[in-house]
């Protein structure tokens, strides 16, 4: 395999790079903290013009590639990918803590949505029109929009970069990849799958640095015409306000506060698994995360009981360890800020059920381990209830009726998804239309599918939505044509 010597470094220009003044940085296994777990060198924003610049010289050849090249460029990183992905899954569980089941997972997802971007290659035509006017023929046909960044955040190291650069160069658009600093090992794999399958310099880039430094390098360069962000809403809103200023597209996909309605529903034990598996996954940090319950009198003794039943279950350890189910936090700062939630939450009022701190003793003090946390009695609009924590802590807000939860549910600046759990299908409709969120399920847990469009409204997202075809709507502009002819 391609893979550079340590350090790694970035990828420029068709070149593993690093200038002679690149900062030296390591990655420790937030699991077990004296370990080193991979080595960097840090890219500068130097090398962000430079990746810029070459993605813009690369484009107009790329623009000109037959959809049957770029489809065959994806069947073969597939190819690859399934040699290496078990390689790729533990490191992305020594970087961020994820327990290896979630990285495999997340390795084989990988699979379905490549194959899925490589039939969408031969897909990518659009639309054609009758016209008011004799031998006339009107279509609409999708053009690349030119050089891409591609900004991601640590949470899903595989899919979200892949979901930036597959559909970017199935397109026709260069792209330059950003990953966050806390887990870029999946990303160098990436590279060096894309320059063994021959990508020409410049079509493909990565750069291995810090996002106020190297991201804002490249997202503000003049040789970018879009800017495909996945991360927090604050970065994400940042961006926004420079893009705005050059007009350059931007689709951002961003953080969200999830909440679960649960009310006359039968079977709790279910609801209770389905929410469960959603709150506590990737330790609370995904972006979909069901983070809050809200919950009607005639449900809520047997729901917080069951719920607090999971929590206290859920087997917490290092993320190669074969009987763990959550992993470590990512880092001592987001440790932190999760206990600090919850520290908040209890002045608000919220009592702990279950959970509420640090695990200690044995390993748990070598590592960032959060006891699953299930809170009640959350304050209607305190912090725990409207802000992402992004953490393993549930917290349940009790409502009188329907009417109070929908309004609960959708009192928050952040509109990713939600769910409900009900037997009663005029509540389920009624949530399933006046839930601002640009997703919702209904006695399904916040998962989300690889061919489904996927994104937020509010301040969870804009711009096209990710995942599925939808994305082409990022990557291409539409021309119309109009063309008449002879009899
Ligand atoms: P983050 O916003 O801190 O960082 C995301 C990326 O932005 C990183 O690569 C970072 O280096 C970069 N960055 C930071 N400042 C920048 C700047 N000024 N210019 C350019 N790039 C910059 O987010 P995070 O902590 O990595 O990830 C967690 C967040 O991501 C959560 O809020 C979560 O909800 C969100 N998220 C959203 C989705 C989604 O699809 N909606 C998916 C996963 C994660």
């Amino acid at each position: 395999m391609d893979l550079p010597d340590a350090p790694w470094r970035s990828y420029v220009a068709g070149q593993w790079t690093a200038g002679p003044d690149a900062r030296h940085y390591e990655i420790v296994d937030p699991g077990r903290t004296r370990d080193t777990v991979s080595r960097y060198l840090l890219a500068t924003p130097e090398d962000a013009e430079r990746a810029a610049a070459a993605a813009r010289d690369a484009f107009p050849a790329w623009a000109e590639t037959t959809a049957g090249r770029r489809s065959d460029l994806v069947y073969g990183l597939v190819d690859l990918w399934q040699t290496r992905m078990e390689t790729v899954a533990e490191i992305v569980s020594l970087e961020m803590g994820k327990p290896l089941a979630e990285s495999r997972s997340e390795a084989s997802r990988a699979v379905a949505e490549l194959r899925f971007w490589a039939g969408e290659a031969l897909r990518l035509g659009d639309r054609t029109f009758p016209s008011a006017r004799p031998h006339t023929e009107i279509a609409t046909i999708r053009e690349p929009i030119g050089p891409v960044a591609g900004i991601t955040p640590w949470n899903f190291p595989i899919l979200s970069p892949l979901r930036k650069v597959v559909p970017a160069l199935v397109s026709g658009c260069p792209v330059v990849l950003k990953p966050a600093l806390q887990a870029p090992g999946a990303s160098v794999h990436i590279a060096a799958m894309l320059h063994e399958l021959g990508v020409p310099a410049g079509v493909f880039g990565l750069l291995i640095g810090g996002g106020s430094d190297v991201g804002a390098a490249l997202v503000g360069h003049p040789a970018i015409a879009g800017i495909t962000f996945t991360g927090s809403t604050d970065v994400g809103l940042r961006i926004a306000g420079d893009a705005a200023a050059r007009n350059v597209r931007l689709q951002l996909e961003m953080g969200g506060k999830n909440a679960a309605v649960v009310t006359r529903c039968a079977d709790v034990d279910r609801a209770a698994a389905e929410i469960s598996a959603a709150a506590f996954a990737v330790a609370g940090q995904r972006c979909t995360a069901i983070s809050r319950v809200v919950v009607t009198p005639d449900v809520r003794e047997p729901l917080e009981r069951v719920l607090v039943e999971k929590a206290a279950a859920l087997r917490v350890g290092h993320g190669l360890a074969t009987d763990t189910v959550m992993g470590p936090i990512v880092s001592k700062d987001q440790f932190t800020k999760i206990h600090g939630y919850v520290e908040q939450g209890v002045r608000d009022g919220a009592r702990v059920l279950t959970g509420g701190g640090p695990l200690t003793g044995g390993g748990y003090d070598d590592g960032y381990y959060y006891a699953p946390t299930v809170v009640t009695d959350v304050p209607r609009g305190s912090a725990l209830a409207v802000e992402e924590v992004f953490g393993p802590v549930l917290s349940i807000v009790p409502v009188d009726d329907l009417e109070e939860a929908i309004d609960v549910a959708n009192e928050t600046r952040y509109g990713l998804t939600a769910a409900i759990f009900t037997d009663d299908m005029d509540a389920a409709h009624a949530f399933v239309r006046r839930s601002q969120t640009g997703m919702v399920h209904v006695n399904h847990g916040t998962n989300s599918e690889g061919q489904v469009p996927f994104g937020g409204m509010k301040q969870s997202g804009q711009g096209a939505y990710g995942i599925g075809d939808s994305a082409k709507d990022f990557f291409t502009s539409l021309k119309a044509v109009y063309s008449m002819y002879r009899r």
